[in-house]
């Protein structure tokens, strides 16, 4: 794949008033960087032109080309936008020489679409047909869709209008990685104190709320942050405290997200394991000690394989490992031997990230052009370690892209044979009420006869939080049990 990026040239696309303007940008920025093209809405484009690509070389005082798609008006918003995508698409491969692998799809879930394909009563050869003929998907993307759907669907079969997923976040991190666009602190005297104080109020009312309106949880997520920053005390009473307050007699799955080796003691796992949890998340991202100091993880490697030795003493029978492709400096040998070195410890889920870098990230206002120029490399990255994966004996289970991310490529969680995370596959797909405690948290409440979802957010700042925390109680209220 050849990537041109013709520095004297802009990209100015304009388009009719009826489509969203951050939708088109999100397409034309995974082939240009931002500072060579303007999209801007047209209030005089008609219907039958609703768009306009024009390339100016700043060189000549003409545009070195011009495209203007006529297309007939297919009567629906949502389709006029999808073929003026494929539109642009077109006109940007074209000039760039240059296809994405994940065509003209920008959102966030693309697993979803393939879901109610099937649901729809559609073959996977109709599935397969719809995803290259009206999304430009590749045969390579559309396979991987394919294979996790048919790895995550007796999972998604919600039981109950009133089965809900919880995650629970921990804001805070021993120190600040480089990439990091999560809500995110490194605690100051009494700061988790006082945060679990306002937490504890939230479960107090959320665990009576739920026992009183007749929901379930069914699944249960500590995340974060990274959540063993707290001390062995503090999880000890979180977790007693969550088991108190909660009805968790029908809850499948529980995970805390150990995240960062450097906060795992023997301790803090015993007290994991002897509340019952058995799943837990360590985040190596890199096996490489170069990149854990550029990106600012303040661990070795060693720390990384002892942590995991710790958690398998400890009991814990389902661990996660998180990886990252296209970390600062790294190659794809880089990654395949990290992913080696993982593969060797043999944790029962991997998950593999794409270096997503998101307008908090230090590391995107220092390189706004990063992703771009990776791009290349890391498509090979993606490429090898879904590879891998499958030959040692691991299977995609769920997807999910993000915005920002580096060249268009995805998160992908694998999984061995029957140990995938209910969670994961239940949060993307969207067809189960999630509810969300702690600063940053996000509850989604799924209307299943109208096939929609409601949104409720707590503050991301956990001292707002602290401070606010009979407001974001009240929120709930009107999501979930008014
Ligand atoms: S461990 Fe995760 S949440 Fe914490 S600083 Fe690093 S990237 Fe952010």
């Amino acid at each position: 794949m050849l990537h041109r990026f013709h520095r004297k040239i802009m990209y100015k696309i304009k388009i009719i008033n009826r489509i969203p303007v951050n939708e088109i940008e999100e397409l034309v920025k995974m082939f240009i960087p931002k500072e060579d093209y303007t999209v801007t809405v047209d209030e005089a484009l008609a219907i039958s032109q609703s768009f306009s690509v024009v390339f100016e070389d700043k060189r000549l005082s003409e545009p070195v080309n011009h495209f203007q798609f006529p297309g007939r008006d297919p009567g629906d918003k949502k389709e006029l936008k999808n073929a003026v995508k494929r539109g642009i698409y077109t006109a940007l491969s074209r000039h760039l020489n240059r296809t994405l692998p994940w065509g003209t799809l920008t959102g966030v879930k693309p697993g979803k679409i393939v879901r109610e394909l099937k649901e729809k009563g559609k073959t996977e050869d109709e599935i397969r047909t719809h995803m290259k003929d009206y999304y430009y998907l590749s045969e390579e993307k559309t396979e991987l869709l394919l294979e996790i759907l048919h790895n995550q669907y007796p999972y998604t079969q919600v039981e109950g209008e009133r089965s809900a997923g919880i995650y629970l976040g921990i804001p805070f991190c021993p120190t600040r990685c480089v990439y990091c666009s999560f809500t995110s602190n490194t605690p100051k005297k009494d700061d988790i104190e006082r945060y679990l104080k306002a937490l504890y109020r939230e479960i107090e009312y959320v665990g009576s709320q739920m026992q009183k309106t007749g929901w379930k949880a069914d699944s249960f997520y500590i995340g974060g942050g990274t959540p063993t920053t707290l001390n062995e005390d503090q999880l000890e009473d979180l977790l007693s405290k969550i088991f108190r307050e909660f009805d968790l007699s029908g809850c499948r799955e529980f995970t805390v997200e150990a995240g960062r080796p450097d906060t795992i003691t023997f301790e803090k796992m015993q007290v994991i394991k002897e509340n019952g949890i058995d799943r837990i998340s360590i985040n190596p991202q890199s096996m490489k000690q170069k990149t854990l100091d550029l990106i600012g993880r303040s661990h070795t490697p060693e720390q990384i394989r002892e942590a995991y030795a710790t958690a398998r003493k400890a009991g814990i029978g389902t661990i996660n490992m998180d990886l990252i492709a296209g970390l600062p400096e790294e190659e794809p040998e880089d990654l395949m031997d990290t992913l080696e070195k993982v593969i060797a410890l043999g944790p029962e889920n991997i998950t593999i990230h794409t270096l997503a870098l998101k307008r908090a990230s230090r590391l995107k206002m220092e390189d706004d052009r990063y992703h771009l120029r990776h791009a290349e490399v890391l498509e090979d990255m993606v490429e090898m370690s879904q590879r891998r994966m499958k030959e040692a004996g691991y299977r995609p289970y769920y997807l999910y892209r993000q915005k920002y991310m580096a060249g268009n490529f995805e998160n992908v969680g694998y999984s061995l044979p029957g140990k995938e995370c209910l969670y994961n596959i239940r949060t993307m797909d969207e067809q189960q009420t999630m509810i969300a405690l702690g600063a940053g948290g996000i509850s989604k409440r799924y209307f299943s006869a109208q096939t929609r979802i409601e949104r409720s957010a707590n503050v991301s700042n956990f001292e707002i939080y602290i401070d606010r925390i009979e407001e974001m109680l009240d929120r709930k209220l009107q999501l979930l049990f008014a």
